[in-house]
């Protein structure tokens, strides 16, 4: 290890910058936030610096004397001879000294840093390769939500009170564990301290009791369409959080693969006419396996709330008084139709935009046709392919042009799209159609006409 990590307590104590440009503006900054007194030695400032109250400013060159009652230097000029005489000076009376780029005149360096106050990461690869570390920030930024801040000030306030009634050490381990791990976390990351506090002072009293079985949670989670990048930071984190995965077959491959490697996978999918676990059968098996106090993730495609039976599940989950959380995700409408080069709006074609579902029952399809039929308007059509004749005869019959754009896409968003389009009267006959497979989406209007333009979707062959 080429440098000693330490965090440096510079509250309330005086601390010096030579230079007055942006790097110095910056540096500035940071010590500010840490509760640093600054006196910035710069015959010019930049105009940046009006913003930074309370920072007394020495409009002079520098000279050793400035040093005189600081506890910490960082020189941040252009001129090389000046870094080098503070840092000299510094070095002599033994003030760290940090000159901004020249790792060679520091006595110590600055990190890059992840800040999520009170919980702060440092990180330094000590000027070996500031890209990596700028990427390793961006992956840690990602994993460690700004809502840590909340987290780690909630268990401050309470550290006490729970060693005072879980006196054993590595119980209290792992009480705490639970509580940044589990639902108590959750609540606080969705901004409902109140809810947190009222189960803690409840775990904290399951615990004196000697059963600590706590009930589980449940996240119901949107993977998006398919392609895993479309995943939020959320659903991410909760996806590696998970005990017990339910997913079906909209959920692709890769995204599954991205859920705890430990995790136990359970597939309650549904293919048409062939349902694996009815919808009955899959809201039970969420209850109980929470009420086991696992952490069950029930991972959909999509949104969980568009064409989705979200609700349906969170209904029985809320029944049984079992947290829950609900995760939205890009929506096929959304996804598929963007990396099919279809805008679903757009100022000459489209001012509405209508989702669908095509579903077929007893071989009809209950649909507000005179609504759909309106100039303007984009209809996306999810579920829609075995009903694409009669849903395109019906928007005939119902006043849209015959020759209104419309175009099937399979499997959107994934190396295996594929696209089929034409218009209201040449779609269903169509003989690539019938080489189609789920999933599918029906797009219906004049943006389609868009996509020869707009594609940028190659589909890996
Ligand atoms: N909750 C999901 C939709 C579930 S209904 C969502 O918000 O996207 C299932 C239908 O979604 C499929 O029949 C199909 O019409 C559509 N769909 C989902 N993913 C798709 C994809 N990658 N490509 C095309 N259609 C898709």
């Amino acid at each position: 290890m080429d440098y000693l990590p330490i965090f440096l307590d510079v509250k309330g104590k005086r601390c010096l910058v030579i230079g007055g440009g942006d790097v110095a503006f910056r540096k500035t900054t940071l010590l500010i936030q840490a509760g640093a007194l600054v006196t910035i030695v710069s015959p010019d400032l930049s105009a940046d610096f009006a913003s930074l109250a309370g920072v007394t400013h020495i409009a002079e060159r520098y000279r050793a004397s400035c040093l005189d009652g600081h506890t910490l230097v960082i020189a941040a000029t252009d001129e090389q001879e000046t870094n080098e005489l503070v840092s000299t000076d510094a070095k002599q009376r033994n003030i760290p000294v940090n000159v901004v780029d020249n790792p060679a005149l520091c006595s110590f360096i600055v990190p890059s840093i992840l800040d999520r106050s009170p919980v702060v990461v440092a990180f330094s690869s000590g000027g070996a390769s500031p890209v990596l570390i700028r990427m390793l920030r961006g992956k840690l930024e990602t994993m460690i939500p700004q809502a840590y801040s909340k987290l780690a000030l909630f268990s401050a306030r309470f550290r006490a009170l729970v060693k005072a009634n879980i006196t054993h050490p590595p119980k209290r381990r792992i009480f705490w564990e639970n509580v940044f791990e589990g639902p108590i976390a959750e609540k606080i990351f969705s901004d409902d301290e109140a809810g947190a506090e009222t189960m803690l002072h409840a775990m904290i009293e399951s615990e004196k009791q000697g059963n600590p079985n706590a009930v589980g949670e449940v996240f119901l989670v949107g993977a998006g369409p398919g392609d895993p990048d479309l995943l939020t930071f959320k659903a991410l984190r909760l996806m590696q959080k998970a005990d017990v995965v339910l997913y079906d077959n909209l959920v692709s491959k890769p995204i599954l693969e991205m859920t705890r490697r430990d995790a136990e996978r359970i597939f309650v999918g549904k293919m048409r006419g062939n349902h694996t676990l009815p919808q009955e059968g899959i809201n039970d098996l969420l209850v109980r396996l929470a009420l086991e106090g696992k952490r069950v993730l029930r991972l959909k495609g999509g949104d969980p709330f568009i064409f989705g039976r979200g609700g349906e599940e969170i209904e029985k989950l809320a029944a049984h008084k079992i947290n829950f959380q609900v995760v939205p995700g890009i929506t096929a409408a959304s996804g598929v139709s963007t990396y099919a080069g279809i805008p679903l709006t757009h100022r000459d074609y489209a001012q509405s935009c209508v989702f669908v579902t095509g579903h077929l029952k007893d071989d009809s399809m209950d649909l507000d046709w005179e609504m759909l039929a309106r100039p303007k308007q984009t209809i996306v059509v999810y579920m829609g392919l075995q009903g694409l004749e009669m849903l395109c005869a019906k928007l005939i019959q119902h006043g849209l042009p015959a020759d209104t754009p419309a175009a099937i896409v399979q499997q959107g968003t994934t190396p295996q799209q594929r696209v089929v389009s034409g218009n209201l009267a040449s779609l269903p006959k169509n003989p690539e159609v019938k080489t189609l497979h789920a999933p599918t989406l029906i797009i219906i209007g004049g943006v389609v006409s868009l996509r020869e333009k707009l594609a940028w979707f190659k589909p890996s062959p």
